[in-house]
């Protein structure tokens, strides 16, 4: 403190309450903030206790790192169970126990505790009942200890941080000198900003992520492709998670225009021995290779801007399913059939026909669909029929072995 100031403090001096002391500062520092925000940040943070027990809506605004240590100031405390209390920076850090006791010292608990035969305090210099001059507590909190508080009053909803976002009392942080909530904190160490998390989420819940204090809850993100919505935990979005199907894209497909074929490293490889054996006979049958197994269309099927017909043909810009009901009878009927369906308008979209192989009791979806007992050569026959068809009689021709 400066020689001027202290001509200026009587003899005996109270500690002033913090609107008197900001002020104070402010005219001897002659600036608006004597002290900045975090300024204090490292003689406090030994304090957790104390950090979760001071709010700066109770003290005019000003947060505990803009308070020095022995600032000889009465602040506003609030106990854990709730109870309001002033007391002196130095008051509050010389409390027994120190920075690692839970409970901690407030006037009504002391006072319930004061009915047992063992001394509430020990500490000296307690005050054990409210100054004259401190600050009165907020109105709908409970008045500090006039009167022994027998019931605790249950707690206030609590402060928000400094952030402004709602307080998680359940929360325990592991740097207590930073009131932020968990997300503002977290997202200091991502390069998303807290207004870009807010437009890749879906539009009705922006309002529920403006007051989002963690990462684990889960939310609907949208793709800015248009490829949809995902969802994702907030925390895994941080790390970087974005719309699945563009992920997949940027693997292959993204680097072929839409209706081109391509080798993808999705496509499931083929499984069955029919599907092997169709093959084979169509190699023996027509002239083109048949190494593609993937068709890159406009718009997402599941996660991929790509399908995986069974056989692709590029030079007749036609897909070949073969499709069975499989061992179960359960493939490409009801809702799977559906599936197929769409497949096949994407296919189509791009520019490409479909020859779906039914077998057994499997219907046909489309104009060029055959329906067929199993593999067999006159089967082949068919399938050229149905290419010259769709392609004309002369391009397929030239490609007949
Ligand atoms: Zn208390
Ligand atoms: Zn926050
Ligand atoms: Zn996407």
């Amino acid at each position: 403190m400066s020689v001027a100031m202290a001509t200026l403090i009587p003899e005996e001096r109270m500690p002033e309450n913090v609107e008197q002391w900001w002020a104070r500062r402010q005219r001897s520092k002659s600036t608006a903030i004597p002290y900045p925000v975090g300024q204090f940040r490292s003689d406090w943070e030994r304090y957790p206790v104390l950090v979760r027990q001071y709010h700066p809506e109770f003290n005019h605004g000003i947060t505990l790192t803009q308070v020095p240590p022995a600032a000889d100031v009465y602040l506003l405390w609030q106990c854990d169970v709730g109870h309001l209390f002033v007391a002196t920076p130095e008051e509050q850090r010389s409390r027994p126990g120190g920075s690692r006791r839970r409970s901690t010292w407030c006037p009504d608990c002391a006072t319930t505790a004061v009915n047992r035969p063992a001394p509430a305090c020990s500490y000296a210099g307690a005050p054990a009942k409210r100054r004259p001059d401190a600050p009165r507590a907020p109105q709908r909190a409970s008045a500090p200890a006039m009167a022994p508080a027998l019931a605790p009053v249950p707690a206030p909803v609590p402060a928000p941080y400094a952030c402004g976002h709602p307080r998680d009392p359940d929360r325990v942080e592991k740097d207590p000198a930073d009131d932020r909530c968990y997300l503002c904190r977290r997202l200091d160490s991502s390069p998303l900003t807290r207004q870009q998390l807010e437009t890749m989420v879906v539009a009705r819940s922006r309002v529920e992520l403006s007051n989002e204090t963690s990462t684990s809850s889960s939310y609907s993100w949208e793709c800015p492709r248009g490829h949809g919505v995902f969802a994702a935990k907030i925390e895994r979005v941080l790390a970087g998670k974005r719309c699945p199907t563009c992920a997949h894209a940027r693997v292959a497909a993204d680097g072929v225009a839409v209706g081109e074929s391509f080798v993808s490293p999705w496509a499931p490889k083929p499984a069955s021995a029919a599907e092997a054996d169709l093959r084979q006979r169509l190699r023996d049958a027509l002239l083109i290779p048949l190494d593609h197994n993937a068709v890159r269309v406009a718009r997402p099927f599941f996660t991929h801007v790509e399908v995986w017909p069974d056989f692709v043909m590029p030079e007749f810009r036609v897909a070949i399913e073969y499709d069975t009901t499989g061992r179960d009878g359960l493939e490409h009927v009801g809702r799977r059939e559906d599936i197929d369906r769409r497949k096949d308008r994407l296919l189509r979209a791009a520019g490409w026909e479909v020859i779906r192989i039914r077998c057994g009791k499997l219907q046909p979806l489309g104009l060029h669909d055959l329906q067929a007992s199993g593999v067999t050569n006159s089967l082949v026959t068919r399938i050229v029929d149905e290419l010259a068809q769709i392609r004309g009689e002369l391009i397929v021709r030239s490609y007949l072995a």
